[in-house]
């Protein structure tokens, strides 16, 4: 079991790679879930909750933890050393880094990310996958709170200069041509040196899954409201100068899941520009707030009761 736990974790998922999204539930059952992800997030809908203020980033600057990027077959994936740690963020636990990854679409215009901010799909998506201290990869497998990934919408500026980052990424994904192939990074990048053009305290949390199969229903989701934003020359390369494999001549693209239906609602970070403010009187933290539902069930058993 555990073998098989650290197969789907590290990536190794040929299996569904032939299979559409759409044929996900009869092979894998939880993909049929009720907490599934990505999701549409809609922000009025998204309710405050002040607990979720500032991350810790451990050692996010340090270029010398990303040593190589590999072709996975449905992505390229960055293996991080454990010692880049995260933290605060209104999470439960603390979470060390594991991995990151990428989505995109066809082409320029065509929508690449999974998540969808009140129905708009970004060019491309970065998840940065963490899972929880301390716990065994079977463990992390068994609680809804077992990995946190971190997902930033990538959108294509027109006239924005090049981020040397991004920039030097792309330069060496270019060489990636095979599934199974990688390159060395040679401290070219650092986790921070990718998002830090964000303001990392504006996002949205809910409880949902893995976007692949077997659609784990374990992590705490952190959606950026901004986006990471970057010149098209260096989006075109997720979806021009990678193929499914070499042999094949079928370029790598449309890597993404659709939207899926998700019960668990979704929180507004402290610093969150749009959200659901009810103006109830309280410090608007989620957690002293009853849903509406909740709250008409109890009056409906006090009204019976006496
Ligand atoms: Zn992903």
């Amino acid at each position: 079991m555990e073998a098989v736990l650290i197969l789907l974790f590290l990536g190794l998922r040929q299996l569904e790679s032939a299979t559409a999204p759409a044929h996900w539930p009869a092979l894998y059952p939880t993909c049929n879930g009720t907490r599934q992800s990505p999701i549409d997030i809609k922000t009025k809908e998204a309710v405050r909750n002040n607990d979720l203020g500032k991350f810790l980033f451990l050692m996010y600057d340090e270029r010398q933890f990303l040593t190589t990027i590999k072709h996975t077959a449905m992505t390229v994936k960055v293996t991080l050393n454990t010692r880049m740690q995260l933290r605060a963020g209104g999470l439960n636990a603390d979470y060390v880094a594991a991995q990151f990854h990428l989505h995109w679409g066809k082409s320029i215009g065509s929508g690449g990310s999974e998540h969808t901010i009140d129905g708009k799909q970004a060019d491309m998506e970065l998840h940065i996958v963490h899972r929880q201290k301390g716990l065994s990869l079977t463990n992390v497998f068994a609680r809804p709170d077992g990995l946190a990934v971190l997902g930033f919408h990538i959108m294509i500026e027109h006239g924005i200069s090049e981020d040397p980052a991004w920039k030097n990424l792309t330069k060496i994904i270019k060489h990636l041509k095979d599934d199974g192939d990688y390159q060395h990074l040679n401290d070219t990048v650092s986790l921070m040196d990718l998002i830090r053009s964000v303001n990392l305290t504006k996002y949205y949390r809910y409880n949902g899954s893995l976007t692949t199969p077997e659609c784990n229903q374990v992590v705490v989701w952190t959606v950026f409201e901004e986006p990471i934003r970057l010149n098209a020359s260096v989006v075109e390369t997720f979806f021009e100068d990678l193929y499914v494999n070499r042999t094949s001549g079928i370029k790598l693209r449309e890597n993404f899941r659709p939207t899926q239906h998700n019960r668990n609602q979704v929180y507004a970070s402290r610093g969150a520009t749009k959200a659901m403010d009810t103006g109830t009187g309280n410090n608007g933290s989620g957690k002293a707030r009853g849903s509406p539902l909740l709250l008409l069930a109890l009056a409906s058993l006090y009204l019976h009761s006496s």
